[in-house]
C-alpha cells in the first residue's frame, strides 16, 4: 500500500495555519488528483497527502517528463531543448559572476542527463553532480562520459568544499527539504553561493491558469514556493539574499504545457506567457519561475 504524507502543518515553515488551495490533476503519469495547501503565515504552498520518498518512484516513470528524457519530439520538447542550450550558458555566466571567478568547485543537485555538469566542465569548472534518477545517470555517462553520484551521496560528501551550489527545478521535487538545507551550509565554503530556480506558483500565469497552472505538477512538485516563502525558508537556515532573477521561457513554457493539458490554444499560451513576462519585467515577483541566489549570514 502506498504511504502518503498527510502535513498537519506546514513543511516550510511549520505553522499551523494552512488550508486547501486547490485540487490538481497529475497530467503526466497518473491523471490522479492532489490537494494543493497554502500557508497563510509564509503564502508557501505545498502538495498535501503527498507520497512519501519511498513511494513516489513510479509517479517519475513517463517518457513525457521531458527533465528525465532527452527525446527532442513534439514541438513543445523540441522548443523546451532549444531554450535549453541557452538557457545553460546563461546559468552558467550566472553562477561565474555570482562566485566572481572564472572557474571554481561547484556541486550541481539534480543533474538529470548533465547537461549543466556538462557546460561548466567545459568551462574549467569542478563539478560534482547528484542525480537521483538511475535511467538519467546512465544517459549522462553515455552522452557525456560523466560519472553522476546517486543523491543521497549529499549527506556523505566533504563539508566546506564547494564555491557553488546549483538547484535549478529540483528544491520542489526533495522530500528531505531541511536536511538538504542544512547539508548546503555545511557543504559551502565561507563565501560559497547557493543558487536554487523554482516555479512561482504565485507569478501571473500561475494565477491565470490556476489549479489549471502545469508547473503545480502534482505530486512531483512537493512544494509551491512563493518568492516570500522561499526567502523565509532560506534565512531559517542561515542564509541570506543576494539576487533574484527572472526567468524569461518559464512563463512561455508551462503555458504552452497549460494548454496542451486543457486542449486549448497555443495562441493563448503565447499570449499568457508574454503578459506574465511583462508583469515579471515590472515585478520578478510575478514571474512563472524565480533564481535565487543566497550567500550565508
Ligand atoms: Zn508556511
Amino acid at each position: 500500500m502506498a504511504s502518503t504524507i498527510h502535513y498537519q502543518a506546514c513543511p516550510i515553515c511549520a505553522s499551523e495555519s494552512i488550508g486547501k488551495l486547490y485540487v490538481a490533476k497529475d497530467h503526466t503519469v497518473s491523471g490522479e488528483l492532489f490537494e494543493v495547501w497554502r500557508c497563510a503565515k509564509c503564502s508557501g504552498g505545498f502538495t498535501q497527502n503527498v507520497p512519501d520518498s519511498a513511494t513516489i518512484g513510479p509517479y517519475y516513470a513517463a517518457e513525457s517528463y521531458v527533465s528525465h528524457t532527452d527525446s527532442e519530439k513534439g514541438f513543445i520538447n523540441n522548443l523546451y531543448h532549444k531554450v535549453r542550450r541557452y538557457s545553460l550558458l546563461t546559468k552558467k555566466k550566472l553562477v561565474t559572476n555570482l562566485v566572481q571567478k572564472r572557474t571554481g568547485t561547484l556541486l550541481d543537485i539534480g543533474a538529470g542527463t548533465g547537461a549543466f555538469v556538462h557546460t561548466m566542465q567545459t568551462g574549467g569548472w569542478q563539478v560534482t553532480g547528484l542525480e537521483p534518477d538511475a535511467t538519467a545517470a546512465k544517459q549522462a555517462l553515455q552522452k557525456y562520459n560523466i560519472q553522476l553520484q546517486p543523491a543521497h551521496n549529499i549527506y556523505t560528501l566533504e563539508a566546506a568544499q564547494f564555491e557553488a551550489i546549483t538547484m535549478w527545478h529540483v528544491l520542489e521535487h526533495v522530500h528531505d527539504l531541511h536536511g538538504y538545507f542544512k547539508r548546503f551550509s555545511e557543504l559551502l565554503q565561507p563565501s560559497g553561493v547557493l543558487v536554487i530556480a523554482v516555479p512561482n506558483y504565485t507569478s501571473t500565469d500561475a494565477n491565470i491558469y490556476g489549479h489549471h497552472w502545469a508547473a503545480l505538477d502534482t505530486p512531483r512538485h512537493l512544494y509551491h514556493f512563493s518568492p516570500a516563502s522561499m526567502e523565509l525558508l532560506a534565512d531559517a537556515h542561515g542564509f541570506t539574499l543576494i539576487v533574484k532573477k527572472a526567468m524569461w521561457f518559464d512563463a512561455f513554457y508551462v503555458s504552452m504545457l497549460t494548454e496542451q493539458h486543457k486542449g486549448g490554444s497555443l495562441v493563448k499560451a503565447l499570449l499568457v506567457g508574454l503578459w506574465s513576462n511583462i508583469t515579471a519585467l515590472m515585478n520578478v515577483h510575478k514571474c512563472s519561475s524565480v533564481i535565487y541566489a543566497f550567500k550565508k549570514k
